[in-house]
């Protein structure tokens, strides 16, 4: 019988976020996969826990996950944990679940803190349709490749960044949504010192241009405006009004029932019909 894989949402900020199902699981787990064993030895500190640890992270994913798979398959229970928030969020676990997934183990996620959700929660941005959109990428092809597919995006959209990083993210953010779009920027949630900055792109970038950005920081972004369908052509109008003349409604009817739909001019539309019979 194979074992199991959980993983185990662990603090942002605030220890006290911790769960007592996520305590529970670490206890009874055979060993606990961990980013930064140094941290998550903090952790197991704080919940008066002892388990051994093996380090899996992103330089050693490739050798670790198949030894870590190979354990549960032989029956032992693992927890995967990352530095701070969900496992498999924007780091390494995503690999470990798929391999594990693949092996017949299965996977238990337990839920808990996570940056995105918390962030989204309180952005006063739309909630109701979202997209997590991680971190940019550095290189600049694929980075304005990523951007410029969300020219368009009308879902409030959530990205990561480090905040070395945040000045250059804005900036681009600010050319590719332009400065008046809304973003809330969440730094330090659940920490002594979290803010919710609601502004726009182009104050953003003053602000933190003034003011070197400190700290971990999520970026929620408002989508974009509805776009306005595109208004038809004078020949798709004629077309319009050709198929309302087939379901026999009379030329000067159908004419002015699709002037109306389209907004373009009565005349004109009369006129392009008359052409379009001759
Ligand atoms: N898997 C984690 C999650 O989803 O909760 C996130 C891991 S990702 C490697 C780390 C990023 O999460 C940071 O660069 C930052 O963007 C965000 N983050 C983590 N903790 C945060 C906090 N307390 N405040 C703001 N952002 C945070």
């Amino acid at each position: 019988m194979p074992g199991m894989l959980y993983l185990v949402p662990t603090p942002i900020g605030n220890l006290g976020d911790i769960s007592a199902r996520c305590r529970q699981t670490f206890a009874q787990a055979d060993f606990i996969a961990a980013e930064d064993t140094r941290v998550t030895l903090k952790l197991l500190n704080y919940l008066e826990l002892k388990k051994p640890l093996v380090s899996y992270y992103e330089h050693n994913k490739a050798e670790s996950g198949p030894r870590i798979v190979s354990r549960i398959l032989d029956g032992e229970t693992c927890v995967l944990v990352s530095d701070a928030g969900s496992p498999a969020i924007s780091d390494p676990g995503e690999d470990l679940v798929r391999l594990c997934a693949e092996a017949g183990i299965p996977v238990c996620a337990i839920p808990g803190p996570c940056a995105l959700v918390t962030a989204l929660s309180a952005s006063a941005l739309p909630t109701g349709r979202f997209c997590f959109e991680g971190f940019l990428s550095i290189n600049k092809k694929s980075r304005q490749a990523h951007l410029t597919s969300l020219k368009n995006e009308q879902r409030t959209m959530i990205f990561y960044e480090a905040p070395h990083k945040l000045l250059a993210t804005l900036n681009d953010f600010a050319q590719a949504f332009g400065p008046g779009r809304k973003i809330t920027l969440c730094r330090e949630l659940t920490k002594l010192h979290e803010e919710y900055y609601r502004t726009t792109l182009g104050e953003a970038v003053t602000h933190y241009t003034e003011t070197p950005p400190r700290g971990e920081f999520v970026l929620v972004l408002a989508g974009a405006e509805e776009v306005p369908d595109e208004a038809p052509t004078m020949e798709q109008a004629v077309a319009l009004v050709q198929a309302k003349l087939s379901d026999g409604l009379s030329k000067k009817d159908a004419v002015k029932l699709v002037a109306k739909e389209t907004g373009l001019a009565k005349n004109a539309l009369y006129e392009a019909v008359l052409q379009a019979e001759r």
